[in-house]
């Protein structure tokens, strides 16, 4: 049991509630993406919260104000107790969204989910070449139990979002995966180029596009946001190795979600245990209002007093916060400093320079996601 540490402040009269949870109901997952942003140790089966504590977890994130549940993982179609999570979140009022690989769950299930309160579901896809896809994902198969349940998903009636994590193998097709949206009747599609955390960035060599791969998906994803406006919604993530100003990451640490690992460790991103020190506190011993406003993981780089130069001064403190604290740490050794995708960074030039190198050279063989023995 994780015992938890004194308050380092507490800033709940002043704290807005978070937006959204991020329920990272299981590490277990039958697809093997090098690309993937689980942490490199994944968590076990027999780590997992049970049901009750989720269902308590929920309730409580409801009642601090928590409008959005997103059930991920992992793959959360493996929780065989799913459904009931599904039911109790939405019947606490929140806005459930189940983030699905797609190859588990057949239609029968999707109905009972629905009935459950489901509200939204979004389904990511490797490519739009199913020999490819099913190479990403290391899974025979993958391509065509994806299009199958995203067709299940429209007659439902439940809200589809095709999520595309976008990369140097298969960036060319960017216009196929928007004409494929739209054939799937999908709402919304994310244009994601991959951020390189966990397995990503382990392979990040064999990940990473061009420059000129990069402009042209863009320009791509912005012509069709004209041509299709009122017919699909495109959101797009640029990756932060060609920019010039970081993302705010999550929107601000510890501002807006609360991401909770299978075995119920509370943090701010899904990425911040790459960052030494911080103490997590679990919602096994802690109610989550407490740790929103009292947690020191969470309080640690909220706001800006913890920043340095040269965001300490910078007019848009509040609004990157500074970028992404886990690639400041892994580029630059120290998660305090500025994110390197930052143009003002002394590590900038460094930073972009790597991903270049890295797109221009001969990929290297992929690093699968998997389960280390134990
Ligand atoms: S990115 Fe791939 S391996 Fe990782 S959880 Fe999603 S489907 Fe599974
Ligand atoms: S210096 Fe810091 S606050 Fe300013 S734009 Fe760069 S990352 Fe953002």
């Amino acid at each position: 049991m994780t015992s938890a540490p004194a308050p380092v402040s507490d800033t709940s009269a002043r704290l807005a509630p978070p937006v959204g949870l991020l329920a990272e109901l299981t590490h277990r997952c039958p697809l093997q993406c090098p690309y993937c942003s689980n942490p490199l140790e994944l968590e076990r089966a027999k780590d997992e919260l049970p049901t009750d504590v989720w269902q308590r977890v929920f309730q409580d994130a409801a009642d601090l104000g928590v409008l959005q549940l997103h059930l991920s993982g992992g793959e959360p179609a493996v929780r065989t107790d799913l459904e009931a999570l599904v039911a109790h979140g939405a019947g606490a009022g929140l806005y459930t969204n189940l983030i699905t690989s797609g190859v588990t769950l057949n239609e029968s299930r999707l109905h009972a989910l629905r009935d459950a309160g489901l509200a939204h579901v979004q389904i990511s896809l490797q490519d739009v070449d199913a020999a490819n896809a099913d190479r990403l994902a290391h899974y025979e198969g993958a391509h065509a139990k994806k299009l199958r349940l995203a067709e299940a998903v429209r007659k439902t009636g439940l809200a589809l979002t095709l999520n595309a994590p976008i990369h140097r193998h298969n960036v060319m097709r960017t216009a196929d995966f928007i004409d494929l949206a739209v054939a799937a009747g999908a709402r919304r599609l994310e244009i994601a180029h991959v951020q390189y955390y966990g397995w990503a960035l382990a392979n990040r060599a064999a990940l990473m596009p061009t420059r000129a791969q990069m402009d042209e998906s863009i320009a791509i994803v912005e012509e069709a946001r004209v041509r299709l406006k009122g017919i699909l919604t495109i959101d797009l993530v640029v990756p932060d190795y060609y920019a010039i100003r970081p993302k705010p990451c999550m929107g601000g640490w510890g501002r807006g979600l609360i991401t909770i690992t299978p075995s119920g460790k509370a943090m701010p991103c899904h990425a911040a245990a790459t960052i030494p020190g911080l103490l997590f506190d679990n919602v096994r011993d802690r109610p989550l209002a407490e740790i929103w406003t009292s947690s020191a993981a969470f309080a640690q780089f909220r706001g800006t007093d913890w920043m340095l130069e040269p965001c300490r001064s910078c007019d848009l403190r509040e609004r990157d916060w500074g970028g992404c604290r886990c690639q400041a740490l892994a580029f630059t050794g120290d998660a305090r400093n500025a994110d390197p995708a930052c143009a003002k960074s002394g590590w900038h030039a460094a930073f972009t320079a790597a991903a270049a190198a890295e797109a221009s050279a001969e990929p290297p063989p992929f690093r699968f996601r998997r389960m280390a023995a134990p």
